[in-house]
């Protein structure tokens, strides 16, 4: 079976990333396509209990599409959940662009 620690490493670097290059006002196409991804993302992870959370979660907090802005901080606040659920310490979304986007390394 993956890795789950590995996998979410690399996935969080991807959608923190895919939302740091999303575009600042997204067109109606853009929003459907990161709609499909998401809704596809969450029943294909193949780690099947943190994508049965996961898609319980997004049922109740709505993907936020209109822009770069509202997806990051979406994207921060669903990483924040699986944190909180792992004991983890909560990122500070204010920083999220720095992070993924300007880039730091930790
Ligand atoms: P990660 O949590 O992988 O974070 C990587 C880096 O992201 C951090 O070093 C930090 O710089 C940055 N970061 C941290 N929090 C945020 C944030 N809120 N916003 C922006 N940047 C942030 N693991 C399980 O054991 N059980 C689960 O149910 C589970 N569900 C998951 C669901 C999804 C959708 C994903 C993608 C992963 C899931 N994982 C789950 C994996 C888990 O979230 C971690 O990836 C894994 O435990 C490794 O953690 P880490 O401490 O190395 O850092």
């Amino acid at each position: 079976p993956p890795d789950v620690q590995e996998l979410g490493r690399s996935t969080w670097t991807l959608l923190h990333t895919l939302a740091a290059t999303y575009p600042r006002a997204a067109t109606t196409n853009q929003k459907a396509d990161m709609s499909a991804f998401l809704t596809l993302f969450a029943k294909l992870y193949p780690c099947w209990v943190c994508a049965e959370d996961f898609q319980t979660w997004m049922s109740k907090e709505k993907p936020v599409l209109d822009g770069r802005a509202g997806l990051g901080d979406w994207m921060c606040r669903a990483h924040n959940e699986v944190n909180r659920k792992l004991g983890k310490r909560e990122f500070d979304c204010r920083l999220w662009e720095e992070r993924w986007r300007d880039g730091w390394k930790d």
